[in-house]
């Protein structure tokens, strides 16, 4: 049994990691300022699925599984003192760090978010390594990036798991070998602030010697996990607005409330995915196999296929009847994009992935349909755009 840390435990990963690792048998406390329903609120959004409050949340646990999941609510980028102080009494044995403003389209709306992104995605997790290293204490930290920071490109080249190895010529037929983090290419603010994330973990593990594992997670779809299954209450989030609803969980909705698919320009866009049910697995498997303490961080792809959106938007379409509409692209992004990715780690550590073709029709039965009367049409739309003199467009990808 480990003692773990969630920090972003109530979000749309967090909820059903932090049930996946209490249910087999880890002591587990989430560690939540709740900002994610607060945004909720300022947008006038709200998750497809009626999700319960912490306290109902927890008590709903308690009562389906007799096991408790504890729970602080702090703010990781601002209440330094306080989330150190709960490090120094918990001294968990892994900290897994879900904690950041994760909606490229929020990141790019006006100079207010940009700042938002960046001081609290940078401020949470500096301030956890700084704690760490201050207190001197050693837990294995667990850390959610993103497929993102790659960037895409159309030359066909599958993208590593870890440190690059590149050779740089000399002057005299002398060639240089450096391991180096691979170039990032963010897309949004939001992305920037994972890229930059990269380059604190660097830092720490080779400074401090800190045991991390940086996940490079693709876009996530799903709902509901073999936990949150347990009881209505235990319901995980699902959004569908036009800044927070990733682009297949968008086209459920759209297809169970008889709206078109919108597609972003011709579709061409290639992206990775990966369920729910396989985050939290994944989740598991890097909270059991911590890295060794080797100066370097822990770098693994966590994502399970790859598809266009056009390819998506024509599988909702074939499973539920919809139409599509091809609409402008709000996002400042290449129109067609190849992409291939090495996700060797995970399934050789045993992952056996749920693929769209086999999890599609569950999810939209069971919640795009059953809950297609809560949602908010007007908040489909992504009015959110890229540069300030781009109209907005309707939809978005992650
Ligand atoms: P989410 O917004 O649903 O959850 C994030 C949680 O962190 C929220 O509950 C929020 O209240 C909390 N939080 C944010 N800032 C905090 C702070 N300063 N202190 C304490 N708590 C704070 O997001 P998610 O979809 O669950 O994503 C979790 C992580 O996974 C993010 O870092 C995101 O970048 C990454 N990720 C998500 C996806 C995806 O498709 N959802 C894909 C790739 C990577």
């Amino acid at each position: 049994m480990k003692k773990i840390m969630i920090i972003g435990g109530d979000g749309f990963c967090g909820w059903p990691t932090a049930l996946h690792l209490s249910q087999m048998g880890n002591d587990v406390t989430i560690v939540d300022n709740l900002s994610r329903r607060s945004i909720d609120e300022e947008l006038g959004a709200n998750s497809l699925t009626p999700i319960q409050s912490m306290e109902t949340r927890l008590t709903a646990w308690k009562e389906a599984t007799g096991k408790t999941i504890a729970f602080e609510k702090i703010d990781v980028a601002v209440e330094y003192d306080r989330f150190e102080a709960l490090l120094d009494q918990q001294k968990p044995d892994t900290v897994i760090h879900f904690g950041e403003q994760r909606a490229a389209p929020y990141s790019m709306k006006g100079a207010t978010e940009k700042r938002f992104t960046v001081d609290n995605n940078i401020g949470a997790t500096h301030n956890l390594l700084a704690a760490v290293t201050s207190l001197g204490i050693d837990p294995h930290i667990v850390h959610l990036g993103t497929m993102g920071v790659y960037g895409y490109d159309d030359d066909g080249m599958e993208i590593p798991e870890g440190y690059l190895k590149v050779y740089i010529p000399g002057d005299e037929k002398q060639i240089y070998q450096r391991d180096i983090l691979y170039p990032t290419n963010p897309g949004s603010v939001y992305h920037m602030t994972k890229s930059m994330d990269q380059l604190l973990f660097q830092f720490y593990a080779k400074n401090d010697r800190l045991r991390i594992t940086d996940l490079h997670q693709g876009i996530v779809w799903g709902t509901q996990t073999d936990e949150t299954k347990l009881d209505d209450r235990l319901m995980n989030r699902f959004d569908y607005d036009g800044d927070y609803g990733t682009v297949l969980n968008r086209f459920l909705m759209q297809s169970a409330v008889g709206h078109p698919l919108t597609v972003h320009g011709t579709g061409g866009q290639t992206r990775a995915f990966i369920h729910i049910q396989d985050t939290v697995k994944c989740l598991a498997l890097a909270v059991m196999n911590p890295p060794e303490r080797t100066g370097k961080v822990k770098i693994l792809n966590q994502m399970t296929e790859t598809h266009t959106v056009r390819n998506l938007a024509e599988l909702v379409a074939k499973a539920s009847g919809a139409t599509i509409a091809n609409v402008d692209n709000p996002r400042n992004e290449a129109a067609e994009n190849g992409l291939r990715v090495s996700n060797k780690t995970f399934i050789s550590l045993g992952l056996k992935p749920i693929t769209l073709a086999e999890g599609l029709l569950e999810e939209t039965q069971q919640i795009a349909q059953r809950f297609a009367d809560r949602c908010r049409m007007d908040m489909i739309p992504c009015v959110s755009t890229w540069t300030d003199n781009q109209a907005p467009g309707v939809v978005q990808l992650d």
